[in-house]
């Protein structure tokens, strides 16, 4: 069985959400509380324009009120738009093997409409909802879809430390998330500097290319988080190109981090 929740993006901003939890996210679940059992597979579905299938994953935490799930800080309740949230709905908790919130990378509408078995489905007959059954044959169409290859199980036998580094890029990509950072950065310093080298956007290339050499950098320990956390724009470091790359040159990101802060120290 599988299950697909979604998600309006007018009422809540569902891209920020997944992009500073990317391991583990609460969904309502007004209906089915009964049915939805750990294990069960899950997709996340975008309404509105850019509509489709944004996520898979895996129910780990069966619905339960809003106030007494195990992870209450990944419940993202700042992000609603204009309802407030209700402590005492049902929530399900789903961990997030995969995340493609870009249009281009999403299964959009009109792919699933176009395969005969999913066109039946209420997700498309039926659209107005916020969680949609799936027979056991409709969650392999949609796996299929998704490019889901079973060969590889999806990310549920990637070791904890894959699932963990894919969760740090998820971050750091987000335009979102960098777009506020490098704004933040800004208004702070006047303007952007990598926080490694102390390349700065001035200078050196023109004004409409003097910013995008510059990325964020997610600095929270990979091994620590074992707890969703929310990311913040001071988790967040500005970095050149060339030093965040050599940052994840190997595993062994923080050492690197801090072997390239001081080699730059002792230079200046
Ligand atoms: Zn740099
Ligand atoms: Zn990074």
């Amino acid at each position: 069985m599988g299950w697909v929740f979604q998600g309006n993006p007018k009422t809540f901003d569902i891209d920020d959400y997944l992009s500073r939890y990317p391991e583990l996210i609460y969904w309502r679940t007004p209906r089915y509380a009964a049915d939805i059992a750990i294990g069960d597979r899950a997709f996340l579905w975008r309404a509105g324009k850019k509509s489709g299938a944004i996520a898979i994953g895996v129910v780990v935490e069966s619905p339960t009120p809003a106030s007494r799930v195990q992870h209450p800080e990944a419940l993202g309740d700042d992000l609603w738009i204009a309802e407030r949230p209700d402590p005492a709905e049902n929530k399900t908790g789903i961990r997030i093997e995969e995340l493609r919130i870009s249009p281009s990378e999403m299964a959009p509408r009109n792919l699933v409409k176009a395969d005969s078995l999913l066109a039946t489905t209420t997700l498309i007959t039926m659209p107005n909802g916020t969680v949609f059954r799936l027979s056991a044959q409709e969650t392999e169409a949609l796996e299929k879809l998704w490019g889901f290859s079973s060969a590889l199980v999806g990310a549920s036998s990637a070791s904890e430390g894959e699932r963990k580094l894919r969760a740090h890029y998820v971050r750091e990509r987000s335009p979102r998330l960098r777009a506020d950072k490098v704004a933040a950065f800004r208004s702070e310093h006047g303007h952007l500097r990598c926080e490694i080298c102390g390349h700065t956007e001035v200078g050196m290339y023109p004004p409409p290319f003097g910013d995008k050499m510059f990325e964020v950098h997610h600095r929270a320990p990979l091994a620590k988080t074992t707890e969703p956390i929310r990311t913040t724009l001071a988790d967040l470091a500005v970095l050149c190109a060339n030093c965040h790359r050599s940052v994840h040159s190997t595993k062994a990101v923080e050492d690197n981090y801090k072997c390239l802060v001081s080699h730059f120290a002792e230079r200046s």
